[in-house]
């Protein structure tokens, strides 16, 4: 069985969700579906609940109303049969009877969960009375059944193998199932989702519990770039990554994958497709276990990094002083990018910044505590054997322009990460496009 998971701007329009069906039904293996909400619902469903827990409850309902037009419009030409046009209408019609019970009332916090939850309920329903339109067979799988987290709001593998494996033989035999991405439970039964982008993770969840032969990610462009088509401007789609350079680069910003999705796909041995929706006969990226050449593969940025620096005598010749420090982001649940130490001081990054002022507090306990906002980590993904010469040299000489806040070289094989000013994320990306990759900024 292979996952072939489709993103907000592949189901983002009549037309789209057409191209989709022909992409599902082109070649005779059976699949599960992973459908992203149509774009822009998302936003528009965050957008709405935010107005609701402003009090600004005419606006919301004006703007939710927007988006109901948009998607009678989207139903009308999608359908041609009469029958499943109408069921389609009254299906919108009900879905934003239901949202708009939201205002009106008291807005509870947990109730943003519901709604942005739709996007996905939606997309998922109006496709699979496409496919059957269309003469195929098709069975909607719902998420809410077996996507789930646990109480660490980690995917809890074991719950959704076997629920996922009791839905496949509940619903029987098809050559499609078709499920929702994003929205899942958690550990208290309540709606939750991945985060944004959280479709790709979806898919490569399930993958992972069917054992897929496959897992493909549909998108707007044709593969993992080797730099951020956003910022700069020539850039070209990598062929082959492993698994190790794909998981930074999601990690480290490369918004075409998931932070976290690259793991369960790695764990199970699966290989990854990345494709464009728009133009499926480009090859695209192969994500595998393949050993990378020697090369600077691919670069990507995160940014809204904070960096500590914590200032300490009581560093030298001393042990546990890293223990204790790391304990309190531990204490925190707040993960740690980046580190460098001296004898003296040790440096770090986060990008989780809720916990920040009570991290702070903890940590002037053990020294002089410095702390620097708006920056952004440029992390060159790669190979970089040890043995092999001139990397170090290379791709400092790419940021001569470029102040650089912290280094991280030799923490992994796959990874050079140097901290920014933001400000300079756009010259740095260039830069690099230049001197590492010979292309344009
Ligand atoms: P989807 O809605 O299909 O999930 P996303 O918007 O989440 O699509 O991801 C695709 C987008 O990721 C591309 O349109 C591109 O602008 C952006 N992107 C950022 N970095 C990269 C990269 N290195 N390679 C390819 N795309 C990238
Ligand atoms: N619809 C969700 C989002 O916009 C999930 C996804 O697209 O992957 O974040
Ligand atoms: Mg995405």
């Amino acid at each position: 069985m292979q996952v072939l998971k489709f993103g907000g701007t592949s189901v983002g329009s009549a037309a789209r969700m057409k191209g989709v069906f022909q992409i599902v039904t082109a070649d005779p293996h059976q699949k599960i579906v992973v459908l992203s909400a149509v774009s822009g619902t998302t936003n528009g469903l965050l957008a709405y609940a935010q107005l609701l827990a402003d009090d600004k409850s005419e606006e919301a309902i004006t703007h939710i109303s927007a988006l109901e037009n948009q998607y009678h419009e989207l139903v009308n030409e999608l359908y041609s049969d009469s029958d499943i046009l109408n069921k389609a209408h009254k299906f919108i019609d009900e879905k934003f009877d239901f949202l708009r019970e939201f205002s009106g009332k008291k807005f509870e916090l947990s109730e943003e969960k519901i709604i942005v939850a739709q996007g996905e309920l939606i997309s998922t329903q109006l496709f699979t009375w496409y496919v059957h339109q269309e003469g195929e067979k098709a069975i909607l799988l719902p998420a809410l059944d077996f996507m789930r987290i646990d109480k660490s709001s980690e995917p809890d593998e074991y719950y959704m193998k076997s629920m996922l494996e009791k839905e496949l033989q509940i619903a029987g035999e098809s050559p499609i199932y078709i499920t929702q991405g994003y929205i899942c439970r958690n550990a208290y039964g309540e709606v939750d989702n991945l985060k944004r982008g959280g479709s790709d993770y979806t898919a490569t969840l399930i993958g992972q519990a069917i054992d897929a032969e496959e897992i493909q990610i549909w998108t707007d462009i044709d593969g993992m770039h080797n730099n951020d088509p956003r910022i700069v401007q020539k850039t070209y789609p990598v062929k082959n990554l492993s698994y190790d350079e794909a998981a930074e680069l999601a990690y480290f910003g490369a918004k075409i994958l998931h932070p976290s999705c690259v793991l369960p796909a790695q764990k199970a041995k699966i290989p990854i497709r990345l494709k464009n929706t728009m133009d499926p006969k480009a090859e695209g990226t192969t994500i595998s276990k393949r050993k990378a050449d020697g090369e600077i593969t691919a670069v990507a940025a995160k940014d809204g990094i904070v960096a500590i620096k914590i200032k300490s005598g009581r560093m030298l010749n001393a042990y546990g002083f890293l223990k204790k420090i790391f304990e309190i982001f531990e204490q925190y649940q707040t993960p740690v990018d980046m580190v460098t130490t001296s004898e003296v001081a040790v440096s770090l990054t986060i990008d989780e910044t809720s916990r920040l002022s009570k991290i702070l507090l903890d940590l002037r306990h053990f020294g002089q505590v410095e702390v620097d906002h708006n920056l952004s980590i440029i992390c060159m993904v790669g190979n970089f054997t040890s043995d092999q010469r001139g990397y170090a040299a290379k791709i400092f000489s790419a940021f001569e322009q470029v102040p650089i806040r912290m280094i991280s070289y030799g923490g992994s094989k796959y990874n050079v990460s140097v901290l920014v000013d933001s400000t300079y994320k756009k010259t740095a990306l260039q830069a690099v496009n230049e001197k590492l990759f010979g292309l344009d900024g």
